[in-house]
């Protein structure tokens, strides 16, 4: 009795956008664990099982301490059956036999590579395996005819599976502000993605441009992005077109993350110092950048919704929609019960309009 009153029990809310996740992690361990579970889930068309695993994850992310013993997680929310199983089976025997005959999976292994391929998803990826493909030089073999996303990707494959350093974002940063600025004087750029949240390392840097003229973004994609190309920063680029407006399914669509927004997908050439002694002669590195172009009166939800995690969005909707009868976009907050739009101009009015506490961006690491 007395032993059991000195473990320290846990206790945290249903919803990730409830709580409060910073980088610190006191289970990484564990969430490693969990995490390689659902992207293999995520990778194999698993989506309902990738949640749920993403979901116990993150539970753990937002744990006070480290997770000793299973007693500890009595009552948390999330955990499953099959996750607890994966938690026991690592604090009894340090380490979860699932989970490392998944790592040490060819199957998994040859997802990894192709997908790491910019241009190359799980539905692509599974194809070529099943035609025997798993390498980078199997592929080249193949003779496959690769999009032109693809073979960017395949071009710049080292670069863009080597983290971005906040070092190198703020640099991007440089650049996509004096591309603005010469073309649109008066628009405002802002980081969005892992950067705003605080994290040292992303697999891309990620904006949000606006203006604060309603309309005078229009055409702002366009200009940015030429002069770019014109200064030598692209190395590649594909931009999607505003649909919001055009399209006839309704401005908030809560099952998915995907916005309409103009966007740009490119990948970048950052010059880069050569490190002293390095035999390297390649001065510069490719850097995935997203850029998305928002309307002032739309920029909070599209703040919000660029800036993650995914995991922090994704309970978002489902605790807007749940919770509240609500429909949160990127683009706007739709309340089902008042059959109306709630206007935000500030991230901090959005969470009071869904009644949540508000999580500042480095809280929302889930
Ligand atoms: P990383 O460091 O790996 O880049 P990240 O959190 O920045 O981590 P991203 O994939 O760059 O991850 O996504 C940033 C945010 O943009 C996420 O919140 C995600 O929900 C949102 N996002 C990404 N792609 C889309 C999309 N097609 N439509 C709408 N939102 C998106
Ligand atoms: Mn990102
Ligand atoms: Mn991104």
């Amino acid at each position: 009795q007395a032993a059991a009153a000195e473990v320290q029990m846990f206790s945290v809310p249903s919803y990730a956008c409830q709580r409060r996740t910073t980088l610190e992690n006191h289970n990484a361990v564990l969430t490693d664990a969990l995490s390689l579970l659902a992207e293999n889930a995520e990778l194999s068309d698993q989506e309902g099982r990738g949640v749920a695993f993403r979901r116990a994850a993150a539970v753990l992310k937002a744990l006070p301490g480290p997770v000793t013993g299973l007693t500890q997680l009595r009552g948390l929310p999330c955990l499953g059956e099959h996750s607890l199983r994966v938690i026991k089976d690592i604090l009894e025997n340090g380490a979860s036999d699932e989970v490392e005959s998944t790592r040490q999976s060819e199957h998994f292994k040859a997802l990894k590579v192709l997908t790491g391929i910019f241009g190359v998803g799980p539905k692509t990826a599974e194809r070529w395996i099943r035609e025997g493909i798993h390498s980078l030089i199997q592929l080249r073999e193949s003779g496959h005819t690769l999009n032109r996303a693809q073979q960017a990707g395949l071009l710049h494959y080292d670069d863009l599976n080597r983290p971005v350093t906040r070092a190198e974002a703020d640099a991007i940063t440089e650049v996509v502000v004096r591309a603005v600025v010469a073309v649109a004087p008066g628009a405002e750029v802002t980081l969005t993605g892992g950067f705003r949240r605080g994290k040292l390392t992303g697999h891309d840097v990620d904006f949000l441009i606006t203006h604060p003229e309603e309309g005078r973004e229009e055409g702002l994609m366009s200009k940015v992005v030429s002069w770019l190309r014109s200064q030598g920063f692209l190395l590649y680029e594909k931009t999607t077109r505003n649909s919001y407006l055009e399209s006839t399914e309704g401005p908030a669509r809560p099952a998915s993350n995907m916005d309409r927004f103009e966007r740009c997908l490119t990948i970048f050439k950052l010059d880069e110092d050569q490190r002293p002694g390095s035999e390297e002669t390649k001065l510069w590195r490719a850097v995935r950048v997203d850029l998305v172009v928002s309307p002032i009166s739309q920029f909070a939800f599209a703040l919000l919704g660029w800036t993650g995690s995914k995991l922090f969005e994704r309970e978002l909707r489902r605790w807007a929609g749940h919770e509240k009868a609500m429909s949160l976009s990127s683009h706007a907050l739709y309340d089902n019960n008042q059959s109306r739009y709630h206007r935000a101009t500030s991230e901090e009015e959005i969470f009071a309009h869904l009644g949540l506490e508000f999580v500042p961006p480095s809280e929302r690491n889930a």
